[in-house]
């Protein structure tokens, strides 16, 4: 979900949505338009249907909107930093700065977000109901009672207790609540999430063929599959989750990276660099100490080295927008799932005082299960 459209912001959260959105959008406004509201509503004109295909098909995000907005809105009452919402092609994301730090917090901030679909749906169901049965009032409502029965579908849907939906949380939350481990949540939800997902694929191939079910059935496949996969990684995080709780940022980041410096050329910057150094990430640091950026060893092995002397690090390394800034004292465990929401798999621990003090990858973290196993 690297590049989103900004679409604005809603109570100062960030809204983006991929481009995958519009074309989903499209699609649903089509078979709106085109076949179902004709049939269901005859006698109107072909700009009636479209008009309210297109209403339709946007007001379908608006209402993903709302249930994102719900996750994000109790996650800041929870005291936890929402960094945005992105729509993309299989819903919507509300990415959190960290993860709750008790089964309380994350039980309120999952549930809360079917309840804001199943609210949508209600809402419009009743105003469907008192739509009068005429023209273009009764294609009103037609669409109404669509979205509305499409957000009680999803309101459900979410609510299976299988990881990586709402539900799936849910479940983690009350088995961390119950038994006081959170690791034995997150593996229980995650191989639900697997056998639901599983099942959801099965389900989806079946039916492929044929027309009644035919347009269906590749979705059913689609959502099935990277329920399955996430849940999949999800259950193989879980060893490691396990060996980290109780580590700090400090105990296994990677400390006093070499610092690049703004204005300097990536060859400048490699003369500098000590030839026996083991860092592969490097802070790119402003003229008033102020870092705004990370630059990779791998970025510039991908840079022909004729290249070095006129391009500048700041315009090779990953802007900071796009890293994740953890700081030391944190816990090890909630900065690795910032960095899992984040774009790069690799965070800049930054102290109080702003200055960076270390990087952290996915090489460090490995570095410090193994650590743990061998004390
Ligand atoms: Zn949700």
């Amino acid at each position: 979900m690297g590049r989103d459209i900004p679409l604005g912001r809603i109570a100062g959260i960030k809204v983006g949505m991929n481009v995958s959105v519009l074309i989903i959008a499209g699609l649903n406004a089509w078979i709106l338009a085109d076949n179902n509201f004709p049939i269901l509503v005859p006698g109107l004109t072909p700009t009636d249907y479209w008009v309210a295909g297109v209403v339709g098909a946007l007001a379908f995000f608006a209402s993903l909107l709302v249930h994102e907005v719900g996750h994000a809105l109790v996650a800041r009452q929870e005291g936890i930093g929402v960094r945005g919402i992105s729509l993309w092609l299989l819903g919507g994301v509300a990415r959190l700065e960290s993860s709750p730090r008790t089964p309380g917090a994350e039980f309120r901030i999952a549930v809360v977000g079917p309840l804001a679909s199943a609210a949508c749906g209600v809402a419009l169901l009743s105003a469907a109901y008192v739509a009068p049965d005429t023209g273009r009032w009764d294609l009103a409502g037609t669409a109404a009672a669509w979205l509305g029965t499409l957000n009680l579908v999803l309101a459900a849907f979410n609510l299976l207790p299988a990881a990586p939906l709402d539900g799936g949380t849910v479940l983690s939350a009350l088995i961390w609540w119950r038994t006081g481990n959170q690791s034995a949540g997150k593996l229980w939800a995650a191989r639900s999430g697997v056998v639901v997902g599983l099942a959801m694929a099965w389900w989806g191939l079946q039916h492929m063929g044929g027309n009644e079910s035919g347009g269906y059935g590749i979705w059913v496949l689609a959502v099935g599959g990277f329920i399955a996969m996430n849940a999949w990684q999800a259950m193989r995080a879980a060893p490691l989750f396990t060996a980290l709780e109780g580590v700090r940022v400090i105990d296994a980041m990677y400390a006093s990276p070499p610092i690049a410096r703004a204005g300097d050329t990536v060859a400048d910057f490699l003369r500098s660099l000590p030839r026996d150094t083991h860092h592969q990430y490097y802070p790119v640091v402003g003229d008033h100490g102020r870092v705004n950026g990370l630059l990779t060893a791998d970025a510039i092995r991908a840079v022909p080295s004729t290249h070095w002397s006129s391009l500048r690090t700041v315009e090779l390394a990953y802007p900071l927008d796009r890293l994740t800034v953890v700081s030391p004292d944190e816990p090890l465990l909630s900065a690795v799932q910032r960095m899992d929401s984040g774009d790069v798999r690799t965070a800049l621990v930054v102290d109080p005082h702003g200055r960076t003090v270390g990087t952290i990858d996915p090489r460090a973290l490995q570095d410090a299960v193994t650590a743990r196993a061998n004390t």
